[in-house]
């Protein structure tokens, strides 16, 4: 059961994805999050609307996780 307390916690701390890393090793695009599901969000509508994948079955997703890293500080 959900509960809906606030979860509003700043955490500075981003994390970031490239496509290139799941293989897609021509593709420049990148993904930065607060966290790993968000940045799976954006690799999802990447993933359809650039390489036209539909199936985005547990290994995919298991994938691109392995390839989300904490985003270096510039
Ligand atoms: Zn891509």
């Amino acid at each position: 059961m959900a509960d809906n307390s606030k979860t509003n916690a700043i955490n500075p701390q981003q994390r970031t994805f490239r496509c290139s890393d799941a293989g897609f090793k021509e593709c420049k695009w990148q993904a930065v999050g607060h966290d790993d599901n968000e940045i799976m969000d954006q690799v999802r509508e990447h993933g359809r609307s650039a390489h036209g994948i539909t199936n985005f079955d547990d290994n995919l997703q298991r994938k691109v996780r392995e390839h989300i890293y904490d985003r270096q500080a510039a």
